[in-house]
């Protein structure tokens, strides 16, 4: 079997993807069932199919497009990721990961292999939780990590419910339906870009993920009361949002005290209510999102941020609420996957290392359900998330060369 990437195809088909957005090029915006990301859908099903794939779609949107394998009851090899994007995001978070599984499947058809599992592309719906506040949504309904009744409680930024928009958008049936059966698949493989600069920095080609961390979001209330900024003198004044600044900074503390490198946290959002320059915030949300690649240790900075709020709720008068929104385990890719993308990477001569995600993505809920592990490569400065992100074509083929040969291997 000899295996040749059409690179300048892939390339091409990636370029053109970056153009189905609601963003000036070469910025990207794409949020999961906006009209743009409808178009983006059915131009990467069109593709699918011209490869002879058969699509379908589950009621959550996340796209199967499968290669029949030869023993029609063997469970499915699995890979792909997300193209829906954050605003002014890249065009190659997510994209790489569907775009290079298909161009690997072609490969792999255009050299005579003939798998024996069938193998199954996937694009997943709504890795980015800027619509619906939650990340990996697709992924979680399919692995059982959210349930259907949670998942019908979303609404989006506008106050529409998600079920509204998912049927807007023409995926019908019910979210009961999305969750895989036992043992759907016998592996499943991401292909992404690094969003970190280790691998650029060490000079390799492809880095192997061996765990994935673990994400814990909350949406924090802080309720104080308002007033004229003249009129209320300050011993009377319960401000929401000096309350938030100390709660902001005792965050960043409980991180960086956590005693490892891998804790991190970040608020990425401070709402204040009403906004005016003479009035005393009343009200301020925040969102809290904290990391970690050990479970315990990322509780116990959660538990010391709880403390931290109680504290300054107490001491300032401002009722503090934390909403959990979601507070994931991290994974541990599955040896075997491991193996068969280390192998193909030794068998092309291609550099790599093992390593630990510090993003989350769609295979950290999989692996509920499925042996996961994903293949990093290179991105310049470790860029993600903003227009300038940017991985080579050399990088992008490698990847995709690779994750072929791991498809082959594990369907064989
Ligand atoms: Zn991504």
């Amino acid at each position: 079997m000899s295996l040749a990437i059409d690179s300048q195809r892939l390339l091409s088909e990636i370029e053109a993807l970056a153009l189905i957005s609601d963003a000036e090029p070469p910025a990207v915006t794409r949020i999961v069932f906006t009209p743009t990301d409808l178009r983006a859908r059915a131009w990467l099903i069109e593709k699918c199919q011209a490869a002879g794939l058969a699509v379908r779609q589950d009621p959550i949107g996340n796209m199967f497009a499968r290669w029949a394998g030869s023993d029609a009851g063997a469970p499915m090899v699995g890979t792909g990721s997300h193209i829906d994007a954050i605003p002014n995001a890249g065009k190659y978070d997510g994209v790489v990961g569907v775009l290079g599984g298909l161009e690997a499947i072609r490969t792999l058809q255009k050299s005579g292999f003939r798998p024996r599992n069938s193998i199954e592309l996937l694009l997943l719906t709504s890795e980015e939780p800027t619509r619906f506040g939650i990340g990996c949504l697709g992924s979680r309904l399919l692995s059982g990590s959210i349930s259907p009744e949670a998942a019908r409680k979303l609404a989006d930024n506008d106050g529409q419910s998600l079920e509204e928009v998912r049927r807007k958008a023409e995926m019908h049936g019910e979210l009961e339906e999305v969750k895989l059966p036992p043992g759907y698949y016998k592996a499943f493989v991401e292909l992404h870009i690094e969003q970190g600069p280790l691998l650029e920095r060490e000079n390799l080609a492809l880095g192997v993920v061996t765990k994935i961390a673990a994400p814990a979001s909350a949406r924090i209330s802080i309720d104080g009361a308002g007033g004229h900024a003249g009129g209320v003198l300050m011993p009377e004044r319960r401000d929401a949002l000096c309350a938030a600044a100390e709660l902001i900074l005792a965050i960043e503390n409980a991180a960086r005290s956590s005693g490892a490198i891998d804790t991190v946290a970040t608020v990425g959002i401070c709402d204040v209510f009403p906004g005016a320059v003479n009035s005393i915030p009343s009200r301020v949300r925040l969102s809290l999102d904290v990391r970690d690649t050990n479970l315990d240790r990322r509780n116990a900075v959660l538990r010391v941020i709880d403390v931290a709020s109680q504290e300054i709720a107490a001491k300032r008068r401002v009722p503090v609420s934390t909403e959990m929104l979601n507070a994931d385990a991290p994974a541990d890719c599955a040896p075997e996957v491991i193996d068969a993308l280390s192998r193909a990477c030794e068998k092309h001569g291609l550099s790599f290392r093992p390593m630990i995600s510090r993003a989350y993505h769609d295979s950290l809920f999989i692996s509920a359900v499925a042996p996961v592990a994903m293949l990093f490569i290179p991105c310049r400065n470790g860029y993600s998330h903003r227009p300038d992100e940017y991985a080579s074509p050399e990088h992008i083929a490698q990847g995709t060369l690779a994750l072929a040969e791991t498809l082959a291997s594990l369907s064989a």
